[in-house]
C-alpha cells in the first residue's frame, strides 16, 4: 500500500541519457525535499555502488518470489536483468515527508501510470543517439553486450518518450549547465501547483497506513 497523499517524481530516459547525473545534483542541492526510491535489481553492482543506497542488489530467484508476493509497485526486465520498485521503497521516502523520486524505464512508467499516484513524469533525452553511445562508452560501466542491449532499448524508449502526452516534460540533456536549471525549475513549478496551504507538498501520513 502506498501513501495516497505522497508526491512522486518519475524520471525516465535511455540508459546513459543522464538521469543519475541530474538527480544527484537535485539530491545534493535539496536533500530535505527529495528522496530516492531505492529499486531492487538483479544486475551486479558497479564500482562505487552501495547496496541499499543506489539499489537493493538481489538475485533473480529472490526477486521473482518477492514480485509473486505482491511486494512491487512495478517491475521490468531490462538488459537481461530484473528491476523493480518495491512498495516499501516508496513508503520509506514518503514517511520522511519527501517527494519520492523514481528512476525507472519505460516499461515501469507504463505500469506506474495505471496506479493511482500523484506523479510528475519527466523524460530525459540525449542530444542524439551517437552522443548517447559516446557517453555510455565513456562511462565504461557496461560490457559490449549490455551496451548494445541498452542502445536497442533506447531506440524504442525514445519513440515512447517523444510521443506527446506521455510525459509532462521532455528535457534534452545537451549540456548539464543548460539542462539542470530547466530540470529543477520545471519540478518546482509543478510542485508549487500542488503545494498545500501549510507549505508541504503532500499530506504526511503515519507509517501504518
Ligand atoms: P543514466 O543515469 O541516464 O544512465 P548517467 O547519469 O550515468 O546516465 O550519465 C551517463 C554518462 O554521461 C555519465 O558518464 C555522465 O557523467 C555523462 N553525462 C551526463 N550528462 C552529461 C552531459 N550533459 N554532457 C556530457 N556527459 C554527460
Ligand atoms: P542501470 O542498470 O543503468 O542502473 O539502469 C538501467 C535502466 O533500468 C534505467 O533505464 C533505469 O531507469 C531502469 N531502472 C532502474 N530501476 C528501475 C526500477 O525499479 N524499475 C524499472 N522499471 N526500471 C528501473
Amino acid at each position: 500500500m502506498v501513501h495516497q497523499g505522497c508526491k512522486v517524481l518519475v524520471v525516465c530516459g535511455p540508459s546513459g541519457s543522464g538521469k543519475s547525473t541530474l538527480l544527484k545534483r537535485l539530491f545534493d542541492e535539496y536533500p530535505n525535499t527529495f528522496g530516492f526510491s531505492v529499486s531492487h535489481t538483479t544486475r551486479n553492482p558497479r564500482p562505487g555502488e552501495q547496496n541499499g543506497y543506489h539499489y537493493h542488489f538481489t538475485t533473480k530467484e529472490e526477486m521473482e518470489i518477492a514480485i509473486g508476493r505482491g511486494e512491487f509497485l512495478e517491475s521490468a526486465i531490462f538488459a537481461n536483468n530484473i528491476y523493480g520498485t518495491s512498495f516499501a521503497a516508496i513508503q520509506a521516502v514518503c514517511n520522511e515527508g519527501k517527494v519520492c523520486v523514481l528512476d525507472i524505464d519505460v516499461q515501469g512508467v507504463k505500469q506506474v501510470k495505471k496506479k493511482n499516484l500523484d506523479s510528475i513524469y519527466i523524460f530525459i533525452k540525449p542530444p542524439s543517439m551517437d552522443e548517447l553511445e559516446k557517453r555510455l562508452r565513456l562511462r565504461a560501466t557496461e560490457t559490449e553486450e549490455s551496451l548494445q542491449s541498452r542502445l536497442e532499448a533506447a531506440k524504442q524508449d525514445m519513440t515512447y518518450g517523444e510521443t506527446p502526452g506521455n510525459f509532462n516534460l521532455v528535457l534534452v540533456n545537451d549540456s548539464l549547465e543548460k539542462a539542470y536549471p530547466k530540470f529543477k525549475e520545471f519540478i518546482f513549478q509543478e510542485l508549487e501547483k500542488s503545494k498545500l496551504s501549510n507549505g508541504h507538498f503532500f499530506i504526511k501520513q503515519s507509517s501504518n497506513n
